[in-house]
């Protein structure tokens, strides 16, 4: 993978890939959300792709997020990808637009009541463990449905979809089957009619994937190599 210095060029390669993947599964690059993924990325190169028009930033750590929100306007969408720790909620719940990493019931709990206390309702994506990587976290497909009956109970949280990361694997092959895997619970889960849950968000694909993730249908993607370079 070559990744340029300039964050511009890098945007707009990551564009054309958006633009010929949509294409290819029937849809428009606008259908799908590019989350800049800027955990250990210095606030001045965020600047640089946020100046670009990209607003929705990812980042993994409580911490990160709290040292850089301050440097960036209120139009900025802070996205929490990474496992969040129960005792760390309540350093970013004002702050988060979507919470990805929902994988149990007391992370649940803790955010219905951090939210209450904040007036906001939450939204959440639900994290599936597709692959069934033991070192991966994330629900077992199996008992998704359960746990999304559980938090559709919770007035502060909304759940709008699911995300996954798919293991390294060197081809596509490897990877789609766990993308379609997601594709198709989300499918299932909506036919559920869940009160007070949607799927509108599929968070799937990052940078060495991507593409084969909006063909599987992914509308939310989680890039961070291939615009800001190795971390
Ligand atoms: C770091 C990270 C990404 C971005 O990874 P890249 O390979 O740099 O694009 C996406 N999702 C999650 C959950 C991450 O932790």
């Amino acid at each position: 993978m070559i990744i340029n210095t300039c964050i511009k060029d890098n945007y707009e390669k990551v564009l054309c890939q958006i633009d010929e993947a949509a294409k290819k599964s029937g849809r428009r690059a606008e259908d799908i959300v590019l989350i800049a993924v800027s955990k250990t990325v210095e606030v001045d190169r965020i600047k640089e792709i946020t100046s670009l028009g990209v607003l929705d930033l990812g980042e993994n750590r409580v911490q990160e997020i709290c040292e850089k929100y301050d440097s960036f306007s209120k139009e900025t969408r802070w996205h929490l990808i990474g496992q969040l720790q129960t005792n760390k909620v309540k350093y970013i719940i004002d702050k988060v637009t979507m919470i990805h990493s929902v994988d149990r019931i007391e992370l649940a709990q803790e955010i219905q009541k951090r939210a209450k206390n904040t007036g906001k309702i939450m939204d959440v994506l639900v994290e599936v463990n597709v692959s069934g990587e033991e070192t991966k976290s994330g629900i077992e497909p199996s008992k998704a449905i359960d746990f999304i009956g559980q938090l559709s109970d919770f007035p502060n949280i909304r759940v709008r979809g699911l995300m996954t990361v798919a293991p390294l694997f060197t081809d596509n092959n490897g990877t789609r089957p766990i993308f379609r895997g997601l594709k198709k619970l989300a499918v299932d889960i909506d036919n559920e009619k869940i009160h007070n849950v949607s799927m509108d968000f599929l968070s799937m694909g990052m940078s060495n994937d991507f593409t084969v993730a909006i063909e599987e249908g992914s509308n939310m993607i989680r890039v961070g190599t291939k615009l800001f370079g190795k971390r």
